[in-house]
């Protein structure tokens, strides 16, 4: 099944503290008045801007393995080669902001505006994580008999290389919703996210993070999504 979804501004809309600990101002201390009116504006901003949209496509696992696999550049091991055919079910899906809050934040560091363009992106940043995080909650919904933990994985993390955005958006045909990639494989407009929603039982989606790429890794993010699904 495929389906188009339209998210109000109040769904992308991201809590103020995941904004701040995005910028690296998480501690319960006060922030200062500047910072305050820093956020203020770019909620705004983003209030006026954003359109945000996603797609979500039922994928066998017979067909994604070849996504999975891409241009053959993936880590010799990685957790979602472990994981997703253990899955119930899985589906590709994207997601965007739309075009302009990515040209905004471009705009306003080309203009030097370093403060309002850094608080705008660190928005921008958390809403796109939260409209996969809106996906997985509605594919959960659609596809749960109670039990099922759904989680979205991405090419460019945990081993999965990011040439295989190209297979996936091959499949996937996000140009509908205004997303296309770039020879890097990075996605127009920059705010938008992609992968693979993988739902099973929750104890798939666990694993040590021994791999070989996980000793450079800076922020252990597999650590809260796993506690997520307990
Ligand atoms: S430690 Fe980092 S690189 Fe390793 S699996 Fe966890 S998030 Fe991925």
């Amino acid at each position: 099944m495929r389906e188009r979804v339209v998210f109000s501004i109040g769904e992308a809309m991201p809590p103020r503290g995941d904004v701040l600990d995005r910028m690296g101002m998480g501690s319960p201390a006060p922030v200062s008045t500047r910072t305050d009116a820093l956020i203020e504006a770019a909620v705004a901003e983003f209030e006026r801007l954003a359109e945000p949209t996603g797609l979500v496509d039922d994928v066998t696992a017979e067909a994604f393995a070849l996504v999975y696999a891409g241009e053959g550049r993936n880590s010799h091991e990685t957790p979602l080669e472990r994981i997703y055919p253990r899955a119930d079910s899985l589906a590709l899906f994207v997601a965007t902001l739309g075009a302009r809050v990515s040209a905004r934040i471009t705009e306003l560091f080309a203009a030097d505006d370093m403060a309002r363009g850094y608080v705008l992106d660190a928005v921008a940043s958390v809403s796109s994580d939260l409209l996969a995080d809106r996906l997985a909650a509605r594919y959960r919904e659609r596809v749960s008999d109670g039990g099922t933990a759904v989680l979205g994985y991405s090419p460019g993390y945990c081993g999965w290389h990011i040439s295989a955005q190209r297979k996936l958006f091959e499949r996937l045909g996000p140009g509908e919703i205004g997303i296309s990639l770039n020879e890097s494989c990075l996605m127009q407009p920059l705010k938008s996210v992609s992968g693979v929603l993988v739902a099973g039982a929750a104890p798939i989606h666990r694993f040590r993070p021994e791999f070989s790429f996980c000793a450079n890794c800076t922020t252990r993010q597999c650590l809260p999504r796993m506690r997520s699904v307990r």
